[in-house]
């Protein structure tokens, strides 16, 4: 077997033991139904409750601010169609930024379509949202802002405890998209004045298929799925505590390790970075200051990124290009075009996330691989121009 080297960690992570282990007993004798009133549904309503105030430590909330949902995608659907609803009365303006994850932007339009106005901020070049052009943005019938903690795509870590405060101080909702930031930042939902947060549990090495949203205590959102009652009456469905148990597991050690962990992710990140932008018209995207400890990202302009990633891939080297949502897709993703590329540059890019299994030598082995596959697509490529070695945008 030849070696493989996982760098997509942004888009999924593998399972960590102890979150494996923690699980385990749920499969098996612990299958308990938490809303039983029988002991035995009982111990399942206390394992529950455990995970759930496991995650609140996390984030520095209290244990009853956090709902359990089936991911990420869930939770900003549930912040964004629950807060409008609320607020309805009030107002029909929406703040939110060009970069969002397609769960917030795909949700925002929607709710245009039910007669709400969305305003989307744009970005700096390195993918920086502006707290003044918030502010600037906010109107009396503002109801929401709702900006990303850490972007997917380039890894660039939003100004939010300030955009936070801007929000607090005008007493307009404020929900961050955190899924790329929990377990691996720190997040402290009273230092970012957020009233509302999502996380997914496949970011940080817990189980697919589970994640949460973070409520403050007195807001009380509209439920998103109705039946029996269960997440006190806002998030039914039968509780699914393995998911639960394994998440708060694996949140429990990311948040122990990240001191050290993001210190060691960031070096090799930013090796990545430094060699892979001395190529050629080859440029770093996202900012290299306030970054995601893991996430490396690049445009190589003459190189389409899917065939990069697919012949990487052939290499034994599991990358991205943009999000893995639009992988299928022929559009250059839409954040490479909010921070200013150009649609042929765009197309160039690469995203590698490292991640816990990652080593000193694998970053070796990208460094050796990158450069040879750009070379060669370079050369096949009827955007490059082989003799004089640029795109031939510039000729
Ligand atoms: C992965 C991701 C999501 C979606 O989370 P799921 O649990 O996969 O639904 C939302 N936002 C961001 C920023 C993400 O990276």
């Amino acid at each position: 077997m030849p070696k493989t080297i996982y760098a997509d960690y942004a888009a999924t992570t593998p399972l960590s033991k102890a979150a494996r282990q923690a699980m385990e007993p749920y499969f098996g004798e612990r299958f308990g139904n938490p809303s039983s009133l029988y002991a035995f549904g009982q111990e399942a309503k206390t394992d529950l409750e455990a995970a759930r105030a496991d995650i609140a430590r996390c984030l520095n909330a209290r244990p009853e601010e956090i709902y359990f949902t089936s991911g990420g995608s869930e939770a900003d659907n549930w912040a964004l169609k629950g807060a409008a609803e609320l607020r309805s009365k009030k107002g029909k303006h929406i703040i939110t930024t060009a970069i969002e994850h397609h769960a917030v932007l795909y949700t925002a339009q929607y709710l245009e379509k039910q007669g709400y106005e969305v305003t989307y901020l744009p970005v700096d070049e390195l993918g920086r949202v502006d707290p003044e052009a918030v502010r600037a943005a906010i109107r009396p019938d503002t109801i929401l802002i709702s900006v990303m903690a850490a972007n997917n795509e380039i890894g660039t870590v939003e100004p939010i405890p300030a955009i936070g405060a801007i929000a607090r101080e005008k007493g307009i909702l404020f929900h961050t998209d955190a899924v790329q930031a929990v377990g691996h930042i720190p997040v402290d939902v009273q230092a970012w004045n957020c009233d509302l947060l999502s996380f997914s549990g496949h970011k940080f090495h817990g189980p697919r298929g589970i994640g949460g949203l973070y409520m403050r205590k007195g807001l009380r959102l509209p439920p998103l799925i109705h039946g029996g009652g269960q997440e006190r009456g806002l998030r039914s469905s039968t509780e699914n505590v393995a998911s639960a148990v394994g998440m708060a597991a694996a949140l429990t050690e990311s948040v122990a390790e990240m001191e050290a962990e993001s210190r060691r992710l960031s070096a090799l990140r930013d090796r990545l970075l430094d060699g892979l932008s001395q190529l050629p018209y080859a440029k770093v995207t996202g900012d290299r200051e306030n970054r995601l400890p893991g996430t490396a990202s690049l445009v190589f302009e003459g190189a389409e990124g899917e065939a990069l990633l697919l012949h990487l891939d052939s290499r034994g080297i599991r990358a991205s290009s943009g999000s893995a949502c639009s992988s299928a897709s022929l559009d250059p993703s839409h954040v490479l075009l909010a921070i200013g590329l150009p649609h042929e540059v765009a197309h160039g890019s690469l995203r590698l996330s490292l991640g816990r299994e990652t080593t000193e030598e694998d970053v070796d082995d990208v460094l050796k691989e990158v450069p040879q596959v750009v070379a060669y697509l370079r050369d096949m490529s009827p955007v490059w121009d082989a003799k004089l070695q640029r795109p031939v945008w510039y000729a």
